[in-house]
């Protein structure tokens, strides 16, 4: 192989999900995430092919992991420790407060911290992260230029979130002279060319809309990473005059974003509070942290207030909540707000949660917008970008590419090429 810059996308040329892609030059590699597919079991599978990672021949200098999403980061965990991880400090801290509540839960031993802007050096690669809106907090595109070439990688983005200023701002000042881009098409597919994807601003009004026509409590069932969408229900509650209730696991990630204009249950936020379900109660004893809970103290809605506190509360949950808060009599006039993709709705535990509402003559609403950017905004970015070479990568349309924008080579996983 020449010592010019080679790209190799290990995974991602054909699906969503398990994106992993290798840079190499002058015998210098660094890896951009390192996902777990989708449908994939940890343990069952396997590490793409990069004969670096456990060589001791010190070629791989780094690997740079663009945002908080399993998808991106779940293969991270079969790592050897020595391989230090490039992340934004909001993804670090998020993932550290998380990893102890979720399944396969994980936060790198070794890490180091970029910030949006700021140029780095990991061997002959130059880094220059760029924040971006995507439905995960603290997300990046990356410019990696070596051996005189410019690569963009786009990481996962859109257009319509609460961030869109990110957006616009990289729209109106790309980085310039790119020899490839490599960008997510996750919307192909999902939409018709010209369809637009709601604003997150949208799906505040939808929620306001719910929360003033129920009498009793709002539930919304998304994921407390979303931190875009748990700011469009706080919002949505604020102007309906009800309190946001969350659970230990999404107060620990609202406190970790360490963002002043996130709503937390901290004293600053008079309205945020934490009702802990009898299960994770006793979760968090199994665990041993439950003195995170110390720093809720005066902040807590216990169950036997619950039914007074509801017709002025919305709560966060997850499917398994509904049980909880149906034995503390909660439930009267309650609507629960489906908040994050229909797919998991037929999953085992979707597909329990819409009959259990329904036994429990709970109204079933469905409110959510796209975390990646729709084809208009895709084909705004890559005009701006306008790269010699677009390569598709995250979507499982490809073929889609080049009816779409201009300068799309594809390329197959495992296959290298020069940029
Ligand atoms: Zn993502
Ligand atoms: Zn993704």
């Amino acid at each position: 192989m020449s010592d010019g810059l080679q790209i190799c996308i290990h995974k991602g040329t054909d699906q969503i999900g398990g994106s992993c892609v290798e840079l190499q030059c002058a015998g210098k590699r660094i890896v951009v995430d390192l996902g777990l597919p989708l449908d994939a079991e940890l343990e069952a599978t396997n590490l793409p092919d990069i004969p670096s990672i456990n060589s001791d021949d010190a070629s791989l200098v780094g690997l740079l992991l663009s945002h908080g999403h399993r998808d991106h980061w779940g293969l991270l965990p079969k790592l050897p420790p020595a391989v230090n991880i490039h992340l934004g400090r909001k993804t670090l801290s998020i993932m550290t407060a998380a990893a102890p509540f979720i399944p396969g839960g994980y936060a790198p031993a070794a890490s180091a911290t970029y910030s949006d802007g700021q140029t780095f050096d990991l061997g002959p690669f130059k880094i220059t992260p760029y924040l971006m809106d995507h439905s995960g907090f603290d997300a990046y595109g990356f410019l990696i230029e070596a051996g005189g070439k410019r690569v963009y990688y786009s990481g996962d983005i859109r257009g319509h979130g609460r961030k869109a200023a990110l957006f616009e701002r990289f729209i109106k000042s790309p980085p310039g002279n790119i020899d490839v881009l490599l960008m997510e098409g996750s919307s192909l597919g999902r939409l018709r060319d010209e369809e637009r994807f709601e604003t997150e601003t949208d799906i505040e009004t939808r929620l306001f809309d719910v929360m003033k026509t129920t009498s009793g409590m709002v539930l919304v069932a998304c994921s407390a990473q979303n931190i875009d969408r748990v700011v469009s229900v706080y919002r949505a509650a604020k102007r309906s005059d009800r309190q946001l209730l969350v659970d230990a696991y999404a107060a620990e990630v609202l406190k970790a974003t360490d963002t002043k204009s996130i709503p937390k249950p901290t004293l600053e936020w008079g309205d945020v509070k934490v009702y802990i379900p009898q299960a994770q109660r006793r979760f968090l004893k199994e665990k041993n942290i439950a003195s995170l809970v110390d720093a809720y103290k005066g902040r807590r809605v216990f169950p036997e207030a619950l039914p007074g506190e509801a017709a002025r509360s919305v709560m966060i949950i997850r499917p398994w909540m509904l049980h909880d808060l149906a034995r503390a009599g909660a439930l009267d006039g309650a609507t629960a707000v489906w908040s994050q993709w229909d797919g998991y709705l037929k999953d085992e535990a979707g597909i329990k949660f819409v009959e259990a509402c329904a036994a429990s003559f709970i109204r079933f609403e469905t409110i959510h917008t796209s975390g990646h950017a729709d084809p208009h905004d895709l084909k705004r970015f890559s005009e701006a970008v306008s790269p010699k070479k677009l390569v598709p990568i995250h979507t499982f349309h490809p073929e889609q590419f080049e009816g779409l924008f201009a300068n799309v080579v594809r390329s197959s996983d495992g296959e290298w090429f020069s940029a």
